[in-house]
């Protein structure tokens, strides 16, 4: 729509009211913003600030004076510098009672791998060095050696994440060949890791052999042809299939394979190294007791089961595995230092198997007995009481709850707990929810019957104070 004259000169002459950028330039020197924020960025928020000013005068018919004052002025410029400064990534308190959280960040890492990163990553390191003959190295030989201490295999090496092993191991063994696997382990893991492509990507093609429910040795054997490569097992992490099921016995397979010469490759997903069955815990195979079952090649994840930095770790046969290491993809795929670093402390605290469930977080968190949450809950509630005396119209009960081993581990895996129930009379839970999850530091819960639930199970020692704060803040909106 045309502006009449009339309109136009009181728009200019609003816009006439407002300061220049270069005066805001120099009055943001003066307020000392350039030593603390870059100047292009202070440049630019006077700009931008500006520009959504006249916008507002000219589409809103508001007035500048309404719109503009100094303090207010500087004092958003000064919240919105800092806010672009401050790490977007940062700690989250995970009182959802999901161990392995993939969207958290999966495995919080134990005291001493931390430690070691820093150590590493703040100046140079011998990565790829041997100091002892002054030559170049390899960068994985010390984790190597551990790894197959613990998994009880004559190679080991790592790459970025298991999605990456994985396409490695088919792109070095199988490309331009077959891959037999099992319509029951077709599954896609999330974040588009999907058997079929994945095999699609590494070259290979792919022989699904079965049903989804159940897969016979001769099935297999039917599958097998002079195009075959290998035979691959996948670990169908975050689905289940019951009822009428079955798979043949790992031992039968690798007998198959080594009939026909070919190696059984199992993507294992978490991969435990420790026995959990004691703390009634996942009645599964652990790493060795699957390599000692003859499997050839076993790969899985650093940050799920085994609580450690993200890494795809590969174990097995030697000859296989010089292979891997030879593929181009391996030096796409490579591991970083500050990953090593944290995955061969991680690792060396699984040296005592005894200690290692209490020094590593998530198998802490795994392992952690219903008596003793039951005790953390309570302390929470505490916590909360105290930091919220007279707050009348806040509920708190202790109770039971179920927490999870988590997505990126076996979802299915639940873990009978404790936990604290909150509510406020009046209050919508959801809100509640959402407020402790955008607050500067979040706090993740989930509700449960409209009650928000916090699950002590996830939630470290020192964070029960910035709970309460929360609580505190919330009450007094
Ligand atoms: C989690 C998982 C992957 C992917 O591992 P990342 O370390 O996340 O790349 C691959 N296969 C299985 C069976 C898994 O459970």
């Amino acid at each position: 729509m045309a502006k009449t004259d009339a309109e136009k000169k009181r728009i200019q002459s609003q816009l006439a009211q407002l300061p220049a950028v270069d005066e805001l330039l120099h009055e943001a020197q003066k307020r000392e913003f350039m030593l603390r924020f870059p100047r292009p960025l202070v440049a630019e928020q006077i700009r931008g600030r500006l520009d959504q000013i006249k916008q507002k005068v000219l589409r809103e018919n508001l007035k500048v004076k309404d719109l503009f004052s100094h303090e207010d002025f500087w004092r958003v410029l000064d919240e919105a510098l800092t806010e672009l400064l401050t790490p977007a990534l940062k700690k989250v308190i995970n009182a959802s009672g999901v161990v392995i959280h993939t969207n958290l960040g999966r495995s919080p890492l134990p005291s001493a791998a931390i430690e070691q990163i820093a150590a590493v990553a703040g100046g140079y390191s011998n990565l790829e060095y041997d100091l002892e003959l002054g030559a170049r190295s390899i960068r994985y030989v010390n984790v190597e050696a551990l790894l197959c201490r613990l998994c009880g295999t004559e190679a080991a090496m790592v790459v970025n994440n298991n999605a990456g092993a994985v396409l490695l191991v088919l792109s070095a063994l199988a490309s331009g060949r077959e891959v037999v696997v099992s319509r029951g382990e077709l599954v896609e893991i999330g974040g588009a890791f999907r058997i079929p492509e994945i095999v699609t990507q590494g070259g290979a093609r792919l022989r699904e052999v079965g049903a989804t429910n159940r897969t016979h040795l001769r099935d297999y054997e039917a599958a097998i042809n002079e195009e075959t490569s290998l035979l691959l097992k996948v670990h169908t992490s975050n689905y289940r299939v019951t009822g009428f099921t079955g798979q043949p016995e790992m031992r039968d397979l690798v007998a198959l394979g080594e009939k026909h010469g070919l190696p059984v490759i199992e993507d294992l997903g978490s991969g435990n190294l420790l026995d959990l069955k004691s703390f009634g815990l996942f009645g599964e195979p652990t790493v060795p007791e699957t390599m000692a079952t003859g499997v050839a090649l076993a790969t899985f994840s650093g940050d799920k089961l085994l609580g450690g930095p993200q890494a795809g770790i590969i174990v097995g046969r030697r000859e296989l595995v010089e292979k891997l290491k030879k593929h181009p993809l391996n030096r796409a795929l490579r591991i970083d230092k500050m990953t090593l670093a944290g995955l061969e402390a991680v690792l060396k605290y699984y040296l005592d198997p005894v200690s290692v469930t209490e020094k590593i977080p998530t198998l802490r968190m795994l392992t952690v007995d219903r008596d003793e949450l039951k005790k953390q809950a309570r302390r929470l509630q505490r916590v909360i009481r105290r930091s919220c005396p007279a707050a009348a119209d806040l509920q708190l009960k202790v109770a039971a709850a179920v927490s999870r081993a988590g997505g990126g581990a076996m979802p299915m895996v639940e873990l009978a707990s404790y936990a604290l129930y909150l509510r406020v009379q009046g209050r919508s839970s959801d809100r509640l929810e959402e407020y402790l999850r955008t607050r500067s530091r979040p706090i993740v819960t989930r509700i449960v019957d409209d009650w928000l639930v916090f699950d002590p199970r996830t939630i470290f020692a020192d964070e029960y104070a910035e709970i309460g704060r929360a609580c505190q803040e919330f009450l007094s909106l």
